[in-house]
C-alpha cells in the first residue's frame, strides 16, 4: 500500500490543475459597440435588451428583467410574490445571504428548513413541516447545481397556495426531469457575479412567464420608474411603493451576452467532470460522493464528499488534509450556514432591534438554532468541498479520484482510533 503523501509518501498530483481566460474577444467586442452608443443606461441599450432575449431564450421563459445582483434579482422577485411584513419564507439552511437578504428587507421571515444527507439539498418533507398560515412564499435553491425534485416543490406550492421562487444562482443548465430549473416556480432567479459559472462581474436575471410578476419586478428593481408603459399613457415617475434601484448597466450586460455565447459548453462540462469523479469514487468505505437528484442534470457549480467517520476510520478533517497533501490543494472541511451568523444568531437585521424576528404583527417570536438542523450542522463537520472547473482536464478528475481512493485505501486499512467528529 501507498504510503500518504501527508506521511512522507509521494503525492498524486503533481502538475498544475487546468486553467483558462474566462474573457475573450466577443466580450471586448460588445463591450466597444456599448461604448460606442455613447450610452451605458440600461434602458433604451441594446446590450441589455438582447441580454435579456438571449435569457429568454435560454430558459424558454416569457419574460426576462435584469438587475444590480443575484441577491436584487430574489429581492425584487420576492416582492413581486407578494412577500411583505409578517410574512414568512421557507428556504435552504445552507444557502447564500443573497437568498434572504431580500426576505428581510421586505420586513419579511425566513424560515430554514434542513437539508438532505449527501445531497444537501433541501428537503420538501422538512419544508412542509415548517408551513404556516404566514407562509407566503418558498425559495427553493438548487444548491451547487444539483437541481432540487421540482415535482414535489410545484405540488407543495400547489396545495399551500404558496408563490414558488427558484434560486438558480448556483444552477446554471441545470435540468429536472429534461426541463430547465428556473421554469418551475413563478419566478426564477439567477446571479452574474464572479463567482458564477458565467459572469459579468457583478449582475442579475430574473425570469417569469407571468406578465403582472414581470412589471412589478421590473418597476420594483428601477424605483418605481414604470418605464414598461411609455407611449401607453401611464406616468413614467409614479412612485408607488418603497423600491431600490438595482438597475444593470450596458456594460455588464454586454460581456454577459458575451457570456451566454459559453455557457452550454462550461455547464455541459462540469457536468461530464463532476459525474466522472462522481462514479470514480463511488464504493469507497464511508465516503459518501455528492448525492444528484434522480433524473436531474448537475452542472457542479462545486463538488465534495462526506466522510462517515467510523466507516472511513479516519476524521473528516484529517481526510481532508490528508487529501490537500496528494495535491488536491484547494480541499477544505465544511460549507456556509447563515444559521451560525449573527444576523441570524443575535436576530440582528437593524440595529437596536430584533425586528422582524420580533415585534412583527403576527406577535411571533422567531429563534434560530443550527442543533435543531442536524443534516446542516453535518455538512459543516462532514463534508469537504472540492475543486471543479470546465477548464480541468480528464486527467485532473482522474488524479483528484486517485487522490480520494489512496487516501480512502490507507485508512480503511489502518483506522486511526476514536475517528469521530
Ligand atoms: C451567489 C448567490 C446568490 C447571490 O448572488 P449575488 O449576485 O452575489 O448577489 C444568491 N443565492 C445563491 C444560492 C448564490 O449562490
Amino acid at each position: 500500500m501507498e504510503k500518504l503523501a501527508i506521511d512522507g509518501g509521494t503525492p498524486v498530483k503533481t502538475t498544475p490543475f487546468g486553467t483558462g481566460k474566462r474573457f475573450g474577444d466577443q466580450e471586448l467586442a460588445n463591450l466597444r459597440e456599448a461604448l460606442e452608443t455613447d450610452s451605458l443606461f440600461y434602458w433604451g441599450g441594446k446590450m441589455t435588451e438582447r441580454m435579456l432575449d438571449r435569457f429568454c431564450e435560454y430558459t424558454g421563459a416569457k419574460y426576462a428583467l435584469s438587475c444590480s445582483s443575484g441577491s436584487a434579482a430574489v429581492h425584487a422577485a420576492a416582492m413581486a410574490a407578494g412577500v411583505t411584513m409578517g410574512d414568512e419564507v421557507i428556504t435552504a439552511s445552507n444557502t447564500d445571504a443573497g437568498t434572504v437578504l431580500g426576505v428581510l428587507y421586505q420586513n419579511a421571515v425566513p424560515v430554514f428548513a434542513d437539508v438532505h444527507p449527501y445531497s444537501y439539498l433541501m428537503d420538501p418533507a422538512d419544508v412542509e413541516k415548517r408551513i404556516t398560515p404566514r407562509t407566503k412564499a418558498i425559495i427553493v435553491v438548487h444548491l451547487t447545481g444539483n437541481p432540487c425534485d421540482m415535482d414535489a416543490y410545484c405540488a407543495l406550492a400547489e396545495k399551500h397556495n404558496l408563490m414558488l421562487i427558484e434560486d438558480c444562482a448556483q444552477a446554471y443548465g441545470c435540468k429536472f426531469k429534461g426541463r430547465i430549473v428556473s421554469s418551475f416556480g413563478h419566478l426564477g432567479c439567477f446571479s452574474l457575479n464572479h463567482y458564477k459559472h458565467i459572469n459579468c462581474g457583478d449582475g442579475g436575471v430574473i425570469v417569469t412567464n407571468d406578465r403582472k410578476l414581470y412589471e412589478l419586478a421590473h418597476d420594483f428593481a428601477d424605483k418605481c420608474y414604470d418605464r414598461l408603459a411609455a407611449g401607453q399613457n401611464r406616468q413614467l415617475r409614479r412612485v408607488w411603493t418603497l423600491a431600490p434601484n438595482y438597475r444593470i448597466t450596458e456594460l455588464q450586460s454586454a460581456v454577459a451576452l458575451a457570456q451566454l455565447d459559453k455557457v452550454e459548453q462550461i455547464t455541459a462540462r462540469r457536468h461530464e467532470l463532476g459525474d466522472r469523479f462522481n462514479e470514480g469514487i463511488a464504493g469507497l468505505p464511508g465516503v459518501h460522493p455528492h448525492k444528484i437528484t434522480p433524473n436531474a442534470y448537475a452542472t457542479y457549480w462545486f463538488s465534495g464528499v462526506t466522510i462517515e467517520p467510523e466507516a472511513a476510520g479516519v476524521s473528516p478533517q484529517q481526510f481532508a488534509d490528508a487529501l490537500a497533501a496528494e495535491g488536491v490543494g484547494s480541499s477544505y472541511l465544511g460549507y456556509f450556514s447563515l444559521l451560525d451568523h449573527e444576523l441570524f444568531t443575535q436576530r440582528n437585521a437593524y440595529r437596536g432591534t430584533h425586528f422582524p424576528f420580533e415585534g412583527g404583527p403576527h406577535g411571533v417570536s422567531y429563534h434560530y438554532d443550527l442543533a435543531d438542523y442536524p443534516n446542516t450542522a453535518m455538512m459543516q463537520t462532514r463534508f469537504i468541498h472540492l475543486p471543479i472547473s470546465e477548464f480541468f482536464t480528464n486527467q485532473d478528475v482522474d488524479d483528484m479520484i486517485a487522490a480520494v481512493g489512496k487516501v480512502s485505501a490507507w485508512y480503511a486499512a489502518h483506522p486511526v482510533k476514536a475517528a469521530s467528529t
